[in-house]
């Protein structure tokens, strides 16, 4: 018998409306034995059957919905369904077989909005890289995983369950080939004609920002003939991108040494080995800082932090890093120049975004203008059901 969890009075509302999550102090009672990650019957206080889904024992959301369907039965073939589903939805690249890959990249699931919470599979070339976040997604990893073996016959996958919100769910980081296969130290991915070596292994999230691709392809149609700015660099996608754009210069800015070497390695593999790049180690405040004292200026600079918010609670003071950062930004732009400048906090809201950014363009005494809003990629699909997985946001700010 599936276990039976029924919610307090007035607690059904989200589930009503499909959104996918019931935190546990919506629960009056639980019926029968829930396991890890095992399927589990919601209903209303009334007894009225409202969603199935996997329990979480440690993490303050209880049980993520695998299906608002009473008729449907969580087995292989519903995984299976699901990914199919997915794989539908998206560039019809990313469902080619491994032999005819060709650096094919891009987001192949992506948790709550496929239907699949805590599933997120990144592909690169014929590198399927996989991550189960939830009880619920550890509990189903080999049916995943065999699902996507049938639907991408000829690609291997490799496992980076190594989020710190594993924890939340009380399980263990895990990490390494999952069909045997080791990957190569550098797998190379080619987007929009750019071609990026990523490391599966120690790469940040499942190795690229993949997150960004349309974005750097707006940043070079707008670097032709400009003096760039790439500001959190990582391994240089923006400044690829910038250069494969025309920009006339480019200064790249991380803190990390080895970050910057490999982005160093993709303008070689661009064949811009030879270009005007300038990359600085360090903090960006202080570097920016010393740019602003020293009466340096772009025409186009790209800022893409880390996540300043890691919590709600942690908003304010992420607020003030973001409006310290695009102030300097701001300040060292030329009259005509552009910042495009993100926030991957889910916590931050595009709004406060905006109205952050507004503040720092005011206080560094610029007039600026809006001529874009930017978003994750379509791969990074949000659920109308489920804005939480909406993240990503950007703007281009022309002075
Ligand atoms: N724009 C990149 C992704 C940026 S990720 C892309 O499209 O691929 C954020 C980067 O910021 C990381 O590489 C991290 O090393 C760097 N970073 C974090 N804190 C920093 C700081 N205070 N100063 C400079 N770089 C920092």
């Amino acid at each position: 018998m599936t276990p039976r969890v029924t919610l307090k009075p007035g607690r059904q509302g989200s589930l009503r409306r499909r959104h996918p999550w019931v935190f546990r102090n919506a629960i009056e009672r639980v019926e029968g034995e829930c396991s890890p990650g095992g399927t589990v019957d919601v209903v209303d206080h009334e007894g009225t059957w409202l969603t199935r889904g996997a329990w979480s024992p440690e993490s303050q959301i209880a049980i993520r919905a695998w299906t608002f369907d009473s008729q449907q039965m969580v087995e292989s073939t519903f995984i299976a369904e699901r990914v199919a589903r997915a794989l539908a939805r998206r560039d019809p690249a990313l469902a080619r077989d491994g032999a005819s890959s060709a650096g094919v990249c891009g987001r192949v699931l992506f948790s709550e909005s496929d239907g699949l919470p805590g599933v997120i599979v990144d592909r690169y070339d014929r590198w399927l890289v996989c991550q189960f976040l939830s009880s619920g997604a550890e509990a189903r990893r080999d049916e995943v995983v065999a699902a996507l073996h049938a639907a991408l016959p000829g690609c291997a996958c490799y496992e980076r369950s190594d989020a710190d919100v594993r924890r939340k769910e009380g399980l263990d980081p895990r990490s390494g080939p999952i069909d045997g296969e080791e990957p190569p130290e550098q797998v190379e991915i080619d987007e929009e004609g750019c071609r990026y070596g990523v490391d599966l292994r120690q790469g940040h999230k499942t190795g690229f920002y993949l997150d960004q691709r349309v974005n750097r392809g707006i940043a070079r149609e707008l670097a032709r003939g400009a003096d760039v700015l790439n500001v959190f660099a990582y391994t240089g996608g923006f400044g690829v991108a910038a250069l494969a754009g025309g920009a006339s210069g480019l200064v790249q800015i991380d803190s990390s040494a080895p970050a910057l070497a490999a982005a160093g390695e993709n303008l070689r593999r661009n064949g811009f080995g030879d270009a005007a790049v300038e990359d600085i180690e360090g903090d960006a405040f202080k570097v920016l800082r010393s740019f602003r004292d020293s009466r340096r200026d772009f025409d186009l600079i790209v800022l893409d932090p880390p996540k300043f918010a890691e919590s709600k609670m942690q908003v304010e003071k992420a607020a003030r890093g973001y409006k310290d950062i695009n102030l300097l930004g701001f300040k060292l732009l030329r009259p005509g120049g552009r910042l495009i400048t993100f926030s991957c906090s889910g916590h931050m809201t595009p709004p406060l975004f905006q109205k952050i950014v507004a503040d720092a363009a005011l206080d560094a005494g610029r007039d600026a203008w809006i001529e874009r809003r930017l978003d994750q990629a379509p791969d990074h699909p949000v659920a109308l059901s489920f804005p939480e997985a909406g993240y990503l946001k950007g703007l281009v700010c022309r002075v």
